[in-house]
């Protein structure tokens, strides 16, 4: 099996109000002819003063990814919009998936960098996770006139990891009710998964949206309720699409089945949070635990010992089994699917903008294997 890289972009947002009322610097530039990102350091008074109190050394660091999205100025003839991000990975992806590969794409980056704004958008400014579903119902429909000898059978599910919980996101939370959590089972075949979990069919379009839009409703009434969990939890949707394919000549049938998950990672700030304040607050040692192991997965993973030919690996030393979000997405991390990540930057904010795209830096050393799963059923 031909291992591939894990694919890293990076996308930059455009100044908030309350950015843009201080005064707020832009630190990002991006070169469209190399697709190498830059962080300027900030040249404010403030930062001048603590660096050299703090002898920290703030310097211009630069950073090539397999793709820089410029979204941080409207009027600029290179900005990057939602379209464009689904252009240039998502639409490949669904190619990937129809040839029959998982694929994994998930969105790493401090509280308001822009990661849900990628995923999922707003309704004016649909994300990666709408254009997947029309996308994938378009091809559906148009195959169905095109290639009536494959038919498609696509199921949905949706749910968070938060506080080291796995919660439905497509279950109603009965009011007055606490939140029902799910118990992760390990499958010899399928590895492991979340037990009882809605896998709910959807036939077309309105019906893959009305659960997205479910779900996505359940995790912000969740949050608002919960302090702001949205920042401190992950929401894994998926999509499972099976194309099962009937030869009239040979009368065999076999079956393509393609994991797509797209997932939405809590703030990568809580990772640190979490390190500063130890385990004082039993909520905090456990908020983070799946950021900061998924920390050390990337690490152990990126380690250039994994992909020495010949050598033992030392993939039993990934620490997949640490946390629930690294133990469910092992396979995305760094088995059998073609991921990628995307670095969701604010334009503004030296000290975590420079620990992510260091953190996307250390992903792009990952390598996966992911195979056709392909089927023959009868
Ligand atoms: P996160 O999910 O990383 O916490 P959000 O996606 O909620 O961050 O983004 C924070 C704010 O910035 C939101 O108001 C969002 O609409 C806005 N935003 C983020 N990225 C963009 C972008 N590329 N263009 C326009 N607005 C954006
Ligand atoms: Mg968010």
């Amino acid at each position: 099996t031909p291992a591939g890289n894990v694919r890293v972009v990076v996308r930059v947002r455009g100044f908030l109000p309350r950015e843009t009322e201080r005064g707020a610097q832009c630190l990002i530039e991006m070169d469209p002819a190399t697709q190498a990102t830059t962080l300027l350091p900030p040249n404010d008074t403030d930062t001048a003063n603590s660096r050299s109190k703090m002898r920290k050394v703030i310097e211009e660091k630069s950073f090539t990814f397999d793709n820089s999205f410029w979204s941080h100025n409207k009027k600029d003839e290179h900005y990057a919009h939602q379209e464009d991000v689904y252009n240039c990975l998502g639409e490949e992806f669904l190619d990937h998936n129809f040839e029959g590969y998982h694929t994994c794409i998930f969105a790493y980056g401090q509280t308001g960098s822009g990661k849900s704004y990628t995923m999922m958008g707003t309704p004016d400014q649909p994300g990666l996770i709408p254009r997947t579903c029309e996308d994938l119902f378009e091809r559906i429909e148009a195959a169905a006139i095109e290639t009536p000898s494959i038919s498609y059978n696509v199921r949905v599910s949706y749910f968070e990891v938060y506080n080291e919980h796995v919660r439905d996101l497509l279950t109603p939370v009965k009011p007055n009710q606490p939140p029902y959590y799910l118990k992760i089972r390990e499958s010899p075949t399928e590895g492991p998964y979340v037990k009882d979990l809605t896998d709910a069919p959807v036939r077309n379009l309105t019906e893959i949206l009305r659960y997205m839009q479910m779900g996505d409703t359940s995790r912000t009434t969740a949050s608002t309720k919960m302090n702001d969990t949205s920042s401190r939890s992950h929401s894994v949707f998926t999509i499972m699409l099976k194309q099962i394919h009937h030869d009239m000549d040979t009368d065999e049938t076999t079956e393509r089945v393609a994991r797509i998950r797209l997932v939405d990672l809590a703030g990568s700030e809580r990772a640190k949070a979490t390190e500063a304040t130890g385990t004082r607050l039993r909520e905090g040692s456990n908020i983070n635990k799946s950021l900061t192991t998924l920390g050390r997965v990337i690490a152990a993973l990126a380690d250039p010992k994994q992909n020495r030919p010949g050598k033992r690996s030392n993939k039993d030393v990934v620490p997949y089994r640490d946390s629930i979000l690294t133990w469910l997405l092992k396979d995305s991390l760094g088995g059998n699917s073609k991921t990628a990540m995307i670095a969701c930057i604010a334009p503004s904010d030296y000290d975590e903008t420079l620990s992510t795209l260091r953190y996307a830096d250390q992903a792009k050393r990952i390598r996966t294997r992911a195979v056709v799963n392909q089927d023959l059923v009868s």
